[in-house]
């Protein structure tokens, strides 16, 4: 009896009691189509006055940033204002205590200025921060570690090294859960005094589909610094576009709803790197002859990069080639600039359809790297400057003619 009883309550525990992981999966909503993340650097006294006003009408979620030490500074929040934010339902998150470039600092400083200002957070009655925004957009290897370890969950950087860095705003590419790491959360725009358009909230929105995520930065409204500064004009634009274009609108730490923020890639600067690979574009054949030829466009997003070697393949089938096989020729990796080949396979039968793809090696400028990224780490520049093999080109098809007797 005893043990028929355990067994039940053992089903039951197993049955009504999931493990908290399986919990959060079952109680994560699908994202939806133009997803929105807004956030706000600096602790801005226009947080309160401005910003909150306005997304409490429109029902908008939302984070302030603050920078502790700089609290009760001119034009800057203080505590009690912090706690109004909070209580009026914004999330509190941690921009350090006094803004410093964090790769300047030891890790044991970079630690301090997390520690000391989640201590103040307490000691003012701010729940624990989970969200983090890096100073400047400089981060490393060990402040992601050091993130982790003091239980934050998320991070939200610049929009370089993807775009080359704009100190005064502009437009970046959106968040993929699960491919970028939750710690180096991209801004899908930045509004600074070089970035006032209408269409840049356009651009950042039509990006949040398919999964995307749209991730916006403020700073003040207006901010003390011109550089960084939104009138309070194109704010309000900006929350009426949002709102008449159904956006849902959430704070930082809101995605643990709709993302599973313990999917990451195993290095956290592998999809940073990867897109900033060199790709061939406008793949074209020229089979006017007997033996067909192959010619591309080497295409790097911004970057000056140089093409140093390339793998062709050529195939019998799609399938067969969206599997990676060249099963008619596969060039290898050839060391050449170039940018047309000849074909070096078998005969190919006149009326046939073939199908083929390219891949580049990549070598980039070291000063044009440290140029563009200024604020980028050492090892995050290092990372960028070998040479590596960046994605194949679309697959195309062409058909061989038939010669005439
Ligand atoms: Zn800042």
């Amino acid at each position: 009896m005893f043990l028929r009883i355990g067994a039940l309550s053992w089903a039951l525990t197993v049955f009504l009691c999931p493990g908290l992981r399986g919990k959060e999966a079952a109680a994560r909503l699908p994202i939806p189509d133009k997803l929105v993340v807004l956030t706000f650097d600096d602790g801005n006294k226009s947080d309160l006055i401005t910003v909150a006003p306005l997304l409490k009408k429109y029902g908008f979620g939302g984070t302030f940033f603050i920078t502790s030490g700089w609290l009760g500074g001119e034009q800057r929040l203080t505590w009690p204002e912090v706690r109004q934010l909070q209580a009026e339902g914004f999330e509190i998150g941690c921009h350090t205590v006094s803004h410093p470039n964090l790769l300047a600092l030891t890790a044991g400083e970079i630690r301090r200025q997390i520690e000391v200002f989640d201590r103040a957070c307490a000691e003012n009655q701010i729940k624990k921060p989970v969200s983090f925004s890096y100073p400047g957009g400089h981060f490393d290897r060990r402040v992601l570690a050091i993130l982790q370890d003091l239980g934050y969950r998320i991070a939200r950087r610049g929009r370089d090294p993807e775009r080359p860095l704009e100190d005064n705003g502009g437009n970046g590419r959106a968040y993929v859960p699960g491919d970028d790491h939750p710690f180096l959360i991209p801004s899908s725009m930045t509004r600074g005094i070089g970035a006032q358009e209408d269409y840049r909230i356009a651009q950042a929105l039509a990006e949040a589909h398919s999964g995307q995520i749209t991730v916006l930065t403020y700073h003040g409204v207006p901010d003390v610094n011109r550089h960084c500064s939104t009138p309070i004009v194109r704010f309000r634009k900006d929350m009426d576009y949002l709102k008449e274009s159904g956006a849902t609108v959430i704070a930082l730490r809101d995605l643990s709803r709709y993302v599973d923020l313990g999917k990451r890639p195993g290095d956290p600067f592998a999809p940073i790197v990867r897109r900033l690979g060199l790709r061939a574009e406008k793949p074209r054949c020229d089979n006017s002859e007997a033996v067909p030829q192959f010619s591309w466009e080497p295409a790097s997003g911004g970057w000056t990069q140089k093409q140093v070697a390339y793998r062709l393949l050529v195939s019998s089938s799609k399938a067969l080639l969206d599997r990676g096989e060249g099963d008619l020729w596969d060039s290898g990796k050839v060391t050449n600039t170039e940018w047309e080949v000849t074909y070096d396979g078998p005969a190919l039968a006149g009326g046939r359809t073939y199908w083929w793809k390219v891949q580049l090696w990549n070598r980039r400028d070291l000063a044009e790297i440290t140029r563009i990224t200024p604020y980028q780490s050492e090892e995050l520049i290092t990372e960028l400057h070998k040479s590596r093999p960046g994605p194949f080109s679309k697959v195309s098809s062409f058909t061989m003619g038939v010669s005439q007797p």
